[in-house]
């Protein structure tokens, strides 16, 4: 992740100005569609929002995007991403839109560092991280418990972990964290995972990861870190602790649509979008995780963005005509 200072950086968001198309969020669907956008001449701004590269960033390695037969790095790809948006005149702005007004246009936007005004816009926020919500997590969070194994599986060189899901990131992210503990412990509330096949395969053939099924976290405790995590068994009732010195996270994802609400239709969180990424504001498009609860790859990601872009140029090309 590129955590950025916003404080330290100024936008050069100026009322004045009329942008062609305005993308907000700089994951793999926010630069497609600045590719794409820059490449229909349409000038595209990037508003890069609180984590440049998005989610995908965050990723050690991406094994299934095409063309990278090896994988690529997460953050590698995103800074390849960038690049090329930028080769072809994509502008890109370290800056977080906070506010939106999509009932007239050309649409504002207003950001942490100034306002926007575009005649198309394409939402790309992605999604965030889900919490448990549970005692002592918001406390010890930079203190054991975290969200985010590439940013911070260094810290536990030897040290025992526990991961809580069942998912694909769950069972990615444990054996990433196999490079540093000593071992690491999936705490899922089945007994069946919900990853794909072969990240179970490998999960199950790892000495250093084990299992604990149909078992929820109940509290992370400790004083100054993490000490222990209560477990409570979802089938027996049965209660019990686990000494850790981390807990990582990751049971899945809320889309950062919050300021869209009341402005575009949604779904469960997620910007309603048809075939062609149209959202239901005529010019504005939405791409990725804040609109696809479904698929929530790289790959469709990108597509998606790209789609959005498309769709960006003909609509500016018939509202101009
Ligand atoms: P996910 O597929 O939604 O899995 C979330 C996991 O967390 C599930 O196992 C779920 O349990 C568990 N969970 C949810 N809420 C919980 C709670 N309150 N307490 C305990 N456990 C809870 O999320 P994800 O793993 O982040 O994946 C998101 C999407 O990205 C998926 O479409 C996935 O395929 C994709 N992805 C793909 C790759 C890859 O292709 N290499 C890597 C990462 C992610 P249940 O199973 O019981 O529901």
């Amino acid at each position: 992740m590129v955590d950025l200072n916003l404080t330290n950086l100024s936008g050069s968001g100026v009322g004045d100005e009329l942008l062609d198309v305005l993308v907000i969020g700089s994951g793999p669907a926010g630069f497609a569609a600045a590719l794409y956008a820059a490449r229909a001449e349409m000038k595209p701004v990037v508003l890069t929002g609180m984590e440049l590269g998005g989610q995908a960033a965050l990723t050690y390695t991406i094994e299934n995007y095409p063309g990278f037969p090896e994988g690529v790095g997460g953050s590698e790809l995103g800074e390849l991403f960038q690049k090329q948006a930028v080769h072809f005149g994509a502008r890109v702005e370290f800056d977080t839109a906070t506010g939106v007004d999509l009932s007239a246009r050309p649409f504002k936007v207003k950001t942490e560092n100034g306002e926007y005004r575009a005649k198309s816009i394409i939402v790309s926020t992605g999604a965030s991280p889900n919490h448990l919500n549970i005692s002592g997590e918001a406390e010890l969070t930079g203190r054991g418990v975290s969200y985010c194994a590439t940013c911070d599986g260094w810290f536990f060189k030897d040290k025992k972990v526990v991961v809580v899901g069942g998912g694909d990131s769950a069972l990615e992210e444990a054996l990433f964290l196999t490079r540093y503990a000593s071992s690491v412990t999936v705490i899922h509330r089945r007994d069946e995972l919900r990853a794909g096949a072969i990240l179970q395969k490998r999960a199950f053939k790892n000495e250093k990861v084990d299992f604990i099924w149909d078992t929820i976290v109940t509290e992370v405790t400790g004083a100054e870190k993490v000490e222990k995590v209560k477990l409570e068994n979802l089938k027996t009732g049965e209660e019990s602790e686990l000494a850790t010195d981390g807990v990582f996270i990751f049971i899945g994802h809320t889309p950062n649509t919050q300021i869209f609400k009341d402005q575009l239709e949604m779904e469960d969180g997620y910007i309603k979008v048809d075939a062609l990424m149209q959202t239901s504001v005529p010019g504005v498009y939405a791409a990725g995780e804040a609109a696809d609860p479904h698929f929530r790859q790289v790959i469709t990601s990108a597509g998606m963005g790209a789609a959005a872009a498309i769709q960006a140029a003909r609509f500016l090309e018939e509202a101009e005509a």
